[in-house]
């Protein structure tokens, strides 16, 4: 995007202030520039010469969450993400305070099978480290391997269609028993799965930190990679990477991955209530928790509750609505906010008496496991699976993580 257009798309802000209405940092502290409107206002300034990169401007663009609330709020169409993301660009060579980080994600994301043998021979004595320093807020626990190990295709003796599954880096490195479960339901329903063992980072975490040239590389990769696979939908069990693949590809590189889709939106046509036994479910009265980018992002509300509520699980509702404080190294930059943001939500779930918390995004799992301790936090492709193989236990293919 050049200047002048970026100048145009910011100055459609007529400053009315809708786009604060939802933001979670305004909510936590309300200075003008820590919401949409002001962040907007500081960007304008920056791309105009009239404001310097200044530490404090740096920080009040770098502290927006990501979460796409006030996008769909302005009246004017003012697309407040994107903004944010060009304006990080901009920022990157005066932003000092996250150059290491740059460099760390660069290298993790060129070589993320060897970053991930690294991390995890010296995972013992690095994440404890971290933990007292303060960097990190709990220890990661990495699993013996990643998801994606360069097994592409799990084949159906009888095809009904075939799927590929957009892994991401949160499921591929943290949360590979997470993926076992998509593959087993979709090859429960008779669906032939493709994982492309050339996938690469969606690149958002790139462009959290400013680094777009970066991720439009990796996006080029994925769409060229993932559209030659004539498959009937890309599914993925992260909301931030369906909505990269699908919505922001488009405006990065001017193409993007229609098929790709969130689980609920696959799976709400194609289970019904015969598909699943709810007899043998260890959460029988859970509450849901909407990620920003599933919700905000991808608009879906109705799909993961017409799915629990198909399961036959009792679905108790936390009223209220917020982000938990993850986005990404969001919460570990800005871990005040984070954790403020974290407790209300948690706060809430505890109100509701339900035994677990439901949710559809790893990233949400990780920053509601810390916060939740005495509830278990799912994904709902871990309750839809246990659903159907109740009802199908023969065919159930035990996790090997
Ligand atoms: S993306 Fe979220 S945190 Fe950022 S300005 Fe919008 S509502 Fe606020
Ligand atoms: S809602 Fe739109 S027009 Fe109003 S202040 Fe926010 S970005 Fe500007």
């Amino acid at each position: 995007m050049d200047n002048s257009q970026y100048l145009d798309d910011l100055l459609k802000c007529v400053r009315c202030g809708s786009c604060k209405a939802l933001c979670p940092t305004y909510d936590e502290d309300s200075t003008e520039a820590m919401g949409a409107r002001g962040r907007l206002r500081l960007l304008y300034g920056l791309s105009t010469g009239e404001l310097k990169p200044t530490p404090l401007l740096i920080d009040r663009v770098f502290s927006c969450i990501l979460c796409g609330s006030c996008s769909g709020l302005c009246p004017l169409g003012v697309d407040i993400e994107e903004a944010i993301y060009h304006g990080r660009s901009l920022l990157r060579s005066s932003d000092k305070k996250r150059q290491y980080l740059r460099l760390l994600v660069k290298f993790s994301l060129k070589n993320p099978q060897l970053s991930f043998r690294l991390l995890s021979m010296v995972q013992y004595f690095l994440f404890p480290y971290l933990l007292k320093k303060g960097t990190l807020l709990f220890e990661p626990e990495l699993p013996e391997s990643p998801l994606n190990d360069g097994h592409q295709v799990y084949s159906v003796p009888k095809k009904k269609g075939r799927v590929a599954i957009f892994t991401g880096c949160m499921v591929n490195f943290l949360y590979p028993h997470l993926g076992v479960s998509l593959i087993n339901v979709l090859q429960g329903l008779g669906y032939e799965v493709i994982l492309p063992s050339s996938e690469v980072c969606c690149g958002v975490p790139l462009r959290t930190i400013g680094l777009e040239e970066e991720a439009i590389k990796l996006a080029k990769k994925n769409v060229r990679i993932f559209s030659r696979l004539n498959v009937e939908a890309i599914l993925s069990l992260c909301p931030t990477c369906t909505l990269t693949l699908k919505e922001q590809y488009p405006k990065l590189i001017g193409e993007g991955l229609d098929n790709a889709m969130d689980i609920s939106s696959f799976f709400i046509e194609r289970l019904d209530t015969s598909h699943l036994s709810p007899s043998t479910s260890n959460f029988m009265r859970i509450t849901y928790h909407d990620p920003c980018h599933l919700k905000y992002g991808l608009g879906i509300k109705k799909e993961p509750r017409k799915i629990i509520k198909k399961i036959g699980i009792e679905l108790i509702e936390a009223g209220g609505e917020g982000c938990c404080g993850f986005g990404g190294i969001f919460s570990l930059s800005y871990k005040d906010i984070s954790q403020r943001l974290l407790q209300k939500r948690v706060d809430a779930y505890r109100k509701t008496g339900a035994n677990a918390i439901i949710t559809s995004c790893p990233g949400c799992i990780m920053q509601l496991s810390h916060g939740a301790k005495d509830m278990p936090v799912l994904h709902l492709i871990e309750v839809i699976e246990e659903a159907y193989f109740a009802n199908n236990p023969s065919s159930f293919i035990p996790h090997p993580f």
